[in-house]
């Protein structure tokens, strides 16, 4: 039997574009041959990325001030490449809100590089919440900002956007990337690694404002200058050609099948909303992780029960019920249920009445 894939990454994809992938294993249907032996110098790749690079312009209304690149190390890499660009050999601190499990992650990095000022830390209070506005100082004088936009292991998620107009805004959105709708020109870098929301592991996005670039230090490895990889249309070495069309089939699907953003953000809501009442009306049975209501995530729905040994046997019946990685990460336990663009409203249907049955039985 099919599982229904709800892991927190790499997540799930579109089942039409997985069949498109598995065909594309044998025979890109235009080209004829196996996409794993295709060249990355060919023309065919250069319009993927051509293609790939339009369609995200199109659902994120991009401005031309803005470039997009695949690159390669994961969101992980980002940690390290954005305070080599912005914050290397400069006197400014860079503002960095520690809000769960992959900001925090992001600082020791950037220390590497200069002063960071950790202007929120929500590790004391056990990351159950996020900061309110009133509780950030932002620094004018700030090199950058880095928050994380959905925190993926606490299920914790940003709804409005953070910091100071002029103070350049680095996001982390790996894990609700072209969930929603943004408002992208408030973002001078945004980077999503492609396995949460986009596509298989291997690529990850980053979408630039280009000016940055112009203060970029002189003594970058050229591989972790993205100068470089925008000269080179993110064909600097070999990319991974794989990862790449099926982020491109991801945006296709978005374009053609869901319409637009703000569609998907519906049915992202739909699908969150049917969880967290399973959670609300559960009478205490269900604990969400999440202590106030409107921080909580619509990708990430997390909680707890009662106890261990019914954890256990819920994730047991809940995978003999075909309901897979309900297993919460392991920085924390509980239950995840990762509900990202590709998780289907009927799946997310099925959960919650599994849920509401378990907590009754
Ligand atoms: C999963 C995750 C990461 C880690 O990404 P890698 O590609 O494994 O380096 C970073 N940030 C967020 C928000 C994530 O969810």
């Amino acid at each position: 039997m099919n599982q229904l894939n709800f892991s927190g990454g790499p997540g799930v994809l579109p089942a039409s574009v997985l069949a498109q992938a598995q065909q594309a294993l044998i025979a890109v249907p235009e080209i004829g041959l196996s996409i794993l032996g295709i060249s990355h110098r060919s023309d065919w790749f250069a319009d993927v990325i051509a293609e790939t690079e339009r369609n995200f312009q199109t659902l994120l209304n991009l401005p031309p001030s803005h470039a997009v690149l695949f690159l390669q190390g994961g969101a992980s890499l980002q940690f390290s490449m954005i305070p080599m660009l912005l914050l290397r050999q400069r006197q400014q601190t860079a503002d960095y809100l520690c809000t769960g499990y992959w900001s925090s992650k992001a600082i020791p990095p950037a220390q590497l590089e200069g002063n960071v000022q950790i202007i929120w830390n929500g590790q004391t209070s056990g990351f159950h919440h996020l900061p309110i506005p009133t509780e950030l100082n932002f620094n004018p004088e700030a090199a950058y900002l880095h928050y994380v936009s959905n925190e993926t292991v606490e299920g914790l998620q940003f709804h409005d956007v953070l910091g100071l107009d002029n103070v350049i805004r680095v996001c982390d959105m790996s894990s609700d990337i072209l969930s929603r709708p943004i408002d992208v020109k408030c973002f001078d870098l945004i980077y999503a690694h492609a396995q949460k929301n986009l596509g298989p592991a291997g690529v990850t996005v980053v979408i630039i404002r280009r000016s940055l670039l112009e203060n970029a230090p002189n003594n970058l490895p050229e591989m972790l200058d993205y100068r470089a990889h925008l000269a080179a249309h993110s064909i600097y070495n070999t990319p991974p050609v794989f990862a790449i069309y099926v982020t491109l089939l991801v945006t296709r699907w978005l374009l053609n099948d869901i319409g637009s953003l703000a569609q998907m953000d519906n049915i992202n809501r739909m699908k969150a909303a049917a969880l967290y009442r399973a959670i609300d009306e559960s009478a205490g049975f269900y604990c969400g992780w999440a202590t106030t209501a409107t921080q909580r995530s619509l990708m990430n729905v997390t909680f707890t029960l009662p106890n261990m040994a019914l954890e256990t046997a819920f994730l047991q019946q809940a995978t003999a019920r075909g309901f897979s990685g309900l297993t919460g990460h392991r920085s924390i336990g509980g239950i995840r249920a990762s509900i990202y663009n590709a998780m289907t409203i009927e799946a997310v249907m099925a959960l919650s009445d599994f849920m509401q049955e378990f907590a009754q039985s």
